[in-house]
This record gives structure tokens, sequence and C-alpha cells, in this order.
């Protein structure tokens, strides 16, 4: 589900260098179109190849007006119908609108950390510089060894 920028929402970012779309965009596929020649919306963010989307919505979740929405899949969200993600520091709120007007929210935490204090590698040993050259040695393969007993299988 590729997206989309509501021009009635988009504020350019208040006219930054960079805007928060086009800086957190992997695909680099978010432009601000600055003086309006390439659109005709001067100052408005746009989704230049919506068929190369990665569907990532970092986009719609970062973006600080909602600005940004998808494009829903009609087999996944009816015509008429939207599914919207809006960020918080410790949680994602999505809110859920049906074709017959009724909403409904949903919201989830987002990390039990607080903002900016991930350890990716805790709980992992130090790396070995050692191994660099050994194909077979990578970083996390001998902190989570394989235990076959933590797993069952129902038949
Ligand atoms: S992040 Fe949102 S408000 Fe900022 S330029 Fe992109 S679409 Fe517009
Ligand atoms: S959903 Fe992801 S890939 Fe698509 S435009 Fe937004 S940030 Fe870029």
């Amino acid at each position: 589900m590729p997206t989309f920028v509501r021009t009635d929402k988009c504020d350019g970012c208040k006219g930054h260098d960079k805007t928060a779309c086009v800086y957190i965009c992997p695909h680099d596929l978010m432009k601000l179109d600055k003086d309006g020649s390439e659109t005709g919306h001067a100052m408005k963010a746009w989704n230049q190849e919506p068929e190369q989307c990665w569907e990532c919505y970092s986009c719609v979740k970062i973006c600080p007006q909602q600005a940004i929405e998808c494009r829903h899949y009609a087999d996944v969200v009816p015509l008429g119908a939207s599914v919207q993600p809006l960020r918080s520091t410790d949680s994602i709120m999505w809110t859920i609108r049906f074709r017959n007007g009724n909403m409904k929210r949903f919201k989830f935490p987002i990390r039990t950390t607080p903002e900016g204090s991930a350890d990716p590698a805790a709980g992992l040993p130090d790396p070995d510089a050692s191994k660099l050259e050994d194909p077979n040695t990578l970083f996390t393969q001998n902190a989570h060894k394989f235990d076959a007993s933590q797993f069952s299988v129902n038949n």
C-alpha cells in the first residue's frame, strides 16, 4: 500500500532544509516541491514513485502533520475506509475508519526502554576480531545457539 501526501495538511515541514519525510524515506522517494513547478503545489511533499514504495510507513509515522496516508489495497481495506498510524515517543495509535463512518482506535506501546536508550548488542558477547575472516562465524551466532527443546510441533 504505497503512500500519498494530503496537500491540505502538509506544511512542507515549515520550510526546513530537509523535511521529515524526505529525511526518513529509505528509498529516497519523498520530495518537496519548493516552488510548485513539479506538482503545482508549492512547499508540499509528494511520493514521486508510488510503485517503488517499500510500504514501510516510516514517512506516515514521522510526518508531524499527519499529512501522509496509505493508498490501501481494496482486498485489505475497502474503498472509503482508511487505516492510519500516529506515532508518539512511547506508543502508536492506529485509527481505523470504516466505510459506514464507524471509527476505532487502538493504542499499543512501541518500546520498553526510554527513547534513545536501546542497546542492540545488550547481552551479546563482545565481537571477536580474530574471527572476522571466518565465514562460518556471525556476531550473533554463538549468542543464540539453536535449542531444539524450545520448539514443539503440533500435528
Ligand atoms: S513530513 Fe509531512 S508535513 Fe513534512 S513535508 Fe513531509 S508530508 Fe509535509
Ligand atoms: S512508505 Fe517508506 S518507502 Fe514508501 S514513501 Fe514512505 S518512507 Fe518511503
